[in-house]
Order: C-alpha cells, then sequence, then structure tokens
C-alpha cells in the first residue's frame, strides 16, 4: 500500500567496511569492484563494458546490506534501498511504475546532494526477479522488465551513473535474464563467518558494551558456529540484557552463554513473546 512506497527509500548511513566483520573475500572483491567503478575513463577507452549491477548472495543476515551502504560510502554515492517485496502489488504496473520512481528519485537526489553516483540497492532480488516459467504471465513480470530496461538504457557516460546492487539468498531462484552480461553478472558470496569473523563481529558489537575483564569472546566466537552477523549482534544484545537483569555492572561470560542459548533456540519464539 501507501506505507511501503514511503519506506522503499531510506537515507544513507555512514557506514563504513571497517564496520563490517569478518567477510574479508567478499569486501575485497567489493572494493576492487567499486575501485573499477571509478575509472570511467579507462575503461571506456578500453572499451570496457561498463559494470551495472552487483549480486550479493549469501544466507540472510550476514551483511549484504551493510556491504551495499558501505560501497555507497567508498564511492561517495548516494544510496537507496528497497527490498523485492515492496513492488509486488495487486494491480498491474504499479511496480514497474515504482522501479521508474526509484531511478527517477535516485537521480533527483544525486542533483540534490551533488554526488556524481548512487548506489540502488535491492534486497530480495529473486521476488521480482524469480524465473518466469513459460507462458505463464504475472504481474510482477513488469516489474522486473522495468528493471531490465531500466539497466539497458544504462550508459557509461551517464550522469549520474547508476549502480545496482541486488541481494538475495536464493541465487539458483533467479531468472536468466536477470545474470545476462551487462546485467548482474558480478557476483559476491556472502557467507556465514568462521570462526575469525565471529570474532572479528563480536568485537565490533562490544565495543559499546561494558564486558567484564574475564570476558573471552575468542570462547563465544568457539561457540557460536554457523551463527549469522545478525545472530552474533543479537547475542551482544542479550548478554547484555542478562547483565541487566541481574544488576550486573558489566557483562560477564554466563550472561553470553546464556545468550548464545537463548539466540540459538530461535528467534522466531523471541519475537512472538515480545508481541
Ligand atoms: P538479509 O538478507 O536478511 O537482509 P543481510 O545479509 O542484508 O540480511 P544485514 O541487514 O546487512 O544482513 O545485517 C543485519 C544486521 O546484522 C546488521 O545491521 C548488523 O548489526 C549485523 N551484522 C550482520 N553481518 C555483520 C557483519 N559482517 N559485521 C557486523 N555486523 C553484522
Amino acid at each position: 500500500g501507501a506505507g511501503a512506497r514511503q519506506k522503499a527509500v531510506k537515507k544513507p548511513e555512514l557506514l563504513t567496511f571497517e564496520d563490517i566483520g569478518g567477510q574479508d573475500r567478499a569486501k575485497k572483491e567489493l572494493v576492487e569492484a567499486m575501485d573499477f567503478l571509478n575509472r570511467v575513463d579507462e575503461i571506456k577507452e578500453l572499451g570496457i563494458r561498463p559494470l551495472k549491477g552487483i549480486l550479493l548472495t549469501g544466507p540472510p543476515g550476514t551483511g549484504k546490506t551493510l556491504m551495499a551502504k558501505a560501497a555507497a560510502h567508498y564511492t561517495d554515492s548516494v544510496f537507496l534501498s528497497a527490498s523485492g517485496s515492496e513492488f509486488v502489488e495487486m494491480y498491474v504496473g504499479v511496480g514497474a511504475s515504482r522501479i521508474r520512481d526509484l531511478f527517477k528519485q535516485a537521480r533527483t537526489l544525486c542533483a540534490k546532494e551533488e554526488k556524481s553516483s548512487a548506489i540502488l540497492f535491492i534486497d530480495e532480488i529473486d521476488v521480482i526477479g524469480g524465473k518466469r516459467d513459460g507462458g505463464q504471465q504475472r504481474e510482477y513480470d513488469q516489474t522486473l522488465n522495468q528493471l531490465l530496461t531500466e539497466m539497458d538504457g544504462m550508459h557509461s557516460e551517464d550522469h549520474p551513473r547508476i549502480l545496482l546492487i541486488a541481494a538475495t539468498n536464493r541465487k539458483e531462484m533467479l531468472d536468466a535474464a536477470l545474470l545476462r552480461p551487462g546485467r548482474f553478472d558480478r557476483h559476491i558470496e556472502v557467507d556465514l563467518p568462521d570462526r575469525k569473523g565471529r570474532l572479528h563481529i563480536l568485537k565490533l558489537h562490544a565495543a559499546n558494551k561494558p564486558l567484564n575483564d574475564a570476558v573471552s569472546l575468542e570462547l563465544v566466537a568457539e561457540e557460536t558456529y554457523q551463527f549469522s552477523g545478525a545472530q552474533l549482534e543479537s547475542v551482544m544484545n542479550e548478554a547484555a540484557i542478562y547483565a541487566l537483569r541481574e544488576q550486573a555492572a558489566t557483562i560477564h561470560q554466563h550472561h553470553l552463554s546464556l545468550a548464545v542459548d537463548k539466540v540459538m533456540m530461535g528467534e522466531k519464539t523471541d519475537r512472538e513473546a515480545a508481541q
């Protein structure tokens, strides 16, 4: 409805690659792509296709949104974001016109903020870009077609330049049309963090919290196999809540252990309890 439209564009937050824990390879690949973006003239000289779309793939909560924001900061670009689900509407054509609006907004915002480029982040791209099967027409085919049309109309000499970053955790579901050269032809995997990555993420989220000197975040990193960044953020937050409950001035190891258990048991039950 009208509410979703309001939410389609969010203000950028000043987020850098340093604020993202782990993901060393993904960060490196993204920085390389961004450096590539900055060398428009050379790229034109060499006849290289301009970079239009980057696809971030990986499980939920691993930092794909953070990566897109950091990329915008790194390139001094305007940042706009939307989620695939915001384009699914009952009425034919509404999704497509929202896509048009998003590109228009990117250009307007660039002019207003005197930026020469915009990064347009589309989360859950699979919602609009899922495989189209044969003759079966879906309402949101028009949305996908509009996105492809916008991308095909982008050129390296455009001012401002627009780069699309899309995220999905179901890459195999995407329509081949999206992945073709000149569209989302660069893929970066944003996987669950390894132990070292988890430690890094825990440290980032512990920075504003009073940790007891005896606490070992290394131990927490070991206990949180297959946790996502979002879950690790939850662990730190829940640990602080346990400390508060016990009126402890600092967070102790047992608060962290309780928090790990709680997050492992599932955030779904938490959310239900909160409602
Ligand atoms: P989704 O696919 O569910 O949208 P996502 O991959 O886009 O997830 P983010 O929205 O970027 O994940 O991350 C959610 C939150 O989890 C972040 O705001 C941050 O607090 C925390 N987080 C996730 N990954 C990291 C990371 N690598 N470093 C630091 N914090 C992280």
